[in-house]
């Protein structure tokens, strides 16, 4: 016993045990080339995100260029930790209508978690796959309405039509009732 007690110390078994799967792929990368790497060399290698993932929220567009947020302040109560703030206003002359006059979202706070894009009873919010936001000045992710329909813009350039465009019954959302194609049979 004491034997291999001494033989395990003196070919230190124990650090070779703890190192076998470092020594493995040591060798096939370096000695038998039969592996590939699978560590990127980030920032000029990205890895591909799933269509899922959980990056920086953005504001939409109709195709028309026009807003899609009528708000409603929805996504301002849905949301836990308070991170939007949504000052919201008549569209001059369509009293039916409200628009965001201001929209403001503290990503300091977001925990990622979609409640807001969920809430959203008009689809204008969506989560992007951006990620590389940080900064030395936390201020600079306060985002206003600006930034976030240019986040928007980019990372979802094919835009929907607007709502009055998709359904031809539409007494709901908001929606102005202002020169709306006739109802399909
Ligand atoms: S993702 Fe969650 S925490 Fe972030 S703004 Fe939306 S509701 Fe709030
Ligand atoms: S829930 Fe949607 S429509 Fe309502 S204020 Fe938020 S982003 Fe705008």
């Amino acid at each position: 016993m004491a034997v291999a007690q001494w033989v395990k110390t003196l070919t230190f078994y124990e650090i070779l045990v703890g190192m076998k799967a470092t020594i493995t792929v040591l060798i096939q990368r370096i000695i038998l080339r039969n592996r590939k790497a699978i560590t990127l060399q980030y920032p000029h290698e990205k890895r591909e995100l799933p269509g899922t993932y959980r990056g920086m929220i953005a504001l939409l567009r109709y195709d028309d260029g026009t807003d899609k947020c009528v708000g409603c302040d929805l996504c301002e109560s849905a949301c836990p930790s308070r991170v939007i703030t949504v000052i919201s206003s008549e569209v001059e002359g369509e009293p039916m209508k409200r628009y965001a006059k201001e929209y403001y979202m503290d990503m300091t706070r977001c925990l990622f978690c979609g409640l807001c894009v969920q809430a959203c009873p008009v689809d204008a919010l969506a989560m992007t796959t951006e990620y590389e936001w940080a900064k030395y000045n936390k201020r600079d992710l306060r985002l206003n309405k600006e930034q976030l329909l240019a986040l928007g813009d980019r990372n979802f350039p094919v835009r929907e039509k607007k709502l009055e465009f998709q359904h031809p019954n539409v007494a709901y959302f908001n929606i102005g009732h202002k020169n709306l194609p006739p109802k399909e049979s």
